[in-house]
């Protein structure tokens, strides 16, 4: 007699800030549920690496995503007090605006001020602040008298390989099985499973949540080849003088827009407390995620520090110490696709990128758990949904 089978409640292909957060929630859940990653996550190929990931709660990108780093920041406490590992740190958020700018960030027009009408609808404490009074305050940032900020005491980073780790540790913990370095190279749709197929076997499952990252596009193809681009970006570490020190002593993690379509944003470095990390927040050259040029030159890293941190940030130095690539995958609209696919009912795709996804991430986790199980969810995803997007 032929044994027949196991067939999964639900198998979460792809293991990084989304499907770490999707296998622990379902696990949590007591959900028989399996995770796939072609490599061994946390790793440096996709989304999800280079130390930290900016957090806010009042969201510029858009109201409708305040509900969920509101929660994921409830449920980065809940992790660390169940782990030990602090994942979040409160470190206090900049947003600057110069007066000049009409600049975006993740495609919001006018992030710093739905940035603050985020926080008065959401009662999140914050202040806002003019010139002297952010220099005065921040010593590190040299605004002219006419540039505002927005200060959020409860924003900060988040470490971003550490919160994959935790989720994928404590998802095995609970019972889920997990099959690293374990390619997907075909999904088949059948009508109460799905089958996914690796080079040398296939598994089932009833439903399946797809949370591919930069790889969603090549994996699925249509609808989402043509709504989703991927680009390079890219993160340099620099180094803080001597000098000033003082000055960047617990700074806050901060975004700056100081011109037409030109932001970028700074948080600590973890390895090396004398370097600050620092990024464009603009959208990269479009890329392939097997292809990308993960070499940076010298003429990129002098760009970055001519465009943006000279004259800007006290006390920084011109010259790199090092450099990451990583990738973005971006929406036409920026904002995220979560959503069930529009042809195969048993299948969730979560692409939530546009270079803003991270803080939302454990959130986002608990939501698509819980569609899985329920068919709803706590927090409103209609915001997230595929149709709205055009060809
Ligand atoms: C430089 C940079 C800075 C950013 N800064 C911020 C920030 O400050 N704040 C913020 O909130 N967000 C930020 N983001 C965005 C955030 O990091 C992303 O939204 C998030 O990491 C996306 O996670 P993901 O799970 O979609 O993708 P990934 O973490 O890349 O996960 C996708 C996974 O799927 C796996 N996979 C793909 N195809 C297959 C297959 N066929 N078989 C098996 N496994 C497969 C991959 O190996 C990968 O592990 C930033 C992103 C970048 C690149």
């Amino acid at each position: 007699m032929t044994q027949q089978q196991k067939t999964y409640d639900v198998a979460v292909l792809g293991l990084g800030a989304m499907g770490s957060a999707t296998l622990y929630q379902l696990a949590k859940r007591g959900i028989d549920a399996i995770g796939f990653d072609q490599f061994t996550p946390p790793h440096t190929h996709g989304s999800t690496h280079g130390e930290t990931r900016v957090t806010r709660c009042a969201i510029g990108e858009g109201h409708q995503y305040v509900p969920l780093a509101i929660r994921s920041h409830e449920i980065w406490k809940e992790l660390a007090a169940e782990t030990g590992e602090q994942l979040l740190f409160e470190v206090g958020g900049l947003m600057i605006e110069s007066a000049t700018s009409q600049g975006d960030v993740h495609g919001s027009k006018h992030f710093l001020d739905t940035t603050i009408s985020a926080a008065k609808k959401f009662s999140i404490p914050h202040e806002v602040l003019k010139g002297a009074q952010i220099r005065n305050r921040f010593p590190a940032f040299n605004v002219n008298d006419q540039d505002f900020a927005y200060f959020e005491p409860g924003a900060g980073y988040l470490k971003v390989e550490e919160c994959v780790e935790q989720q994928l540790r404590r998802a095995a913990e609970l019972g889920a099985k997990m099959l690293q370095n374990t390619k997907i190279i075909s999904i088949k749709h059948h009508t109460n499973h799905v089958e996914l197929i690796t080079n040398d076997k296939n598994f089932l499952a009833k439903k399946l949540v797809v949370c591919a990252g930069a790889w969603v596009k090549e994996l699925l193809g249509a609808p989402y080849a043509t709504k989703l681009s991927t680009t390079r970006q890219v993160l340099h570490w620099y180094p803080i003088a001597a000098g000033a020190k003082d000055k960047w002593h617990d700074h806050p993690v901060f975004i700056w827009i100081h011109g037409d379509g030109e932001g970028y944003y700074g948080l600590p470095s973890l390895a090396d407390p004398t370097l600050l990390k620092v990024a464009n927040a603009n959208y990269g050259q479009t890329t392939h995620p097997d292809k990308v040029e993960r070499q940076v030159s010298t003429s990129e890293q002098r760009e970055m520090f001519a465009t943006h941190v000279k004259g800007r940030l006290v006390g920084i130095e011109p010259t790199a110490q090092k450099s990451v690539t990583c990738i973005y995958t971006v929406t036409s609209d920026s904002d995220f696709i979560i959503d069930w696919h529009p042809k195969h009912k048993n299948t969730f795709v979560v692409s939530a990128c546009s270079g803003h996804g991270f803080k939302h991430s454990a959130a986002i986790g608990e939501a698509v758990a819980q569609q899985i199980i329920n068919a709803t969810s706590n927090i409103d995803l209609s915001a997230f949904k595929l149709s709205r997007l055009s060809d």
